[in-house]
């Protein structure tokens, strides 16, 4: 916890960060966001109603998350892409099916584990989530966060990682270590999409849900 710690720090020195501002309001969020007892499916059907940002005029639904309410293991990506947006839930297309097999390959199921991500409607032609969207959207994946109360959280690609750490990390820094948000480990990797595109960075990801699954305890 302390080598974490200092790990981290050390990052941050070598990123040119000269002080830490720890109040939520740094990371654009008041602390009232979080819910009080609320349920998944509560938290869901407020966030089917969305209006919070121009992507509510676009999409076909809002794509809210989907698997274990009482997950260990979260897996946050980017945004719903057209298949996500037809079909309600994410990571369906060819990098959820990527996502898939990495998920069994960790002796897991998609229903173990819970799938979400920063952005809750798909962007117009798949174009980068915008800083106004991911602002209005980052309270629901807080929201799931603190209702889930993951051990680990695996971030998938560097608008998971930036929106939830309020940090402009970039992956190559910080893949492969481990890194905090609010007391929960979070494991930065590579999105399923670079993979496609990368296969060569697979054992990358790979080595990574090592990390994870030894943290979880899965032998
Ligand atoms: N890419 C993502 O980041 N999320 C999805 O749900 C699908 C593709």
């Amino acid at each position: 916890m302390i080598d974490d710690l200092r790990g981290e720090l050390e990052l941050l020195r070598e990123l040119g960060y000269t002080h830490l501002d720890l109040s939520r309001a740094a990371h654009g969020q008041p602390a009232e966001d979080l819910p009080t007892g609320e349920t998944l499916d509560d938290l869901g059907r407020i966030a089917a109603a969305c209006t919070q940002c121009k992507l509510a005029k676009t999409r076909t639904q809002v794509v809210y998350g989907v698997g274990s309410p009482t997950a260990d293991l979260m897996f946050v990506g980017e945004a719903p892409g057209k298949d996500e947006d037809l079909q309600g839930e994410p990571f369906v297309g060819r990098a959820g099916q990527l996502l898939t097999d990495i998920i069994k390959a960790m002796k897991l199921t998609r229903d173990q584990v819970y799938i979400a991500n920063v952005i809750k409607c798909r962007p117009p032609e798949n174009r980068n989530p915008e800083p106004d969207e991911l602002d209005a959207c980052r309270p629901f994946i807080r929201q799931q966060i603190a209702v889930i109360k993951p051990r680990v959280i695996v971030t998938l690609g560097r608008f998971a990682l930036q929106s939830l750490t309020g940090r402009d990390y970039s992956i190559s820094s910080v893949r492969g270590r481990w890194l905090d948000y609010e007391g929960v480990k979070v494991m930065p990797t590579y999105h399923p999409a670079y993979l496609l595109r990368t296969p060569a960075a697979k054992k990358d990801v790979w080595s990574d849900m090592k990390q994870v699954m030894a943290e979880l305890g899965i032998t």
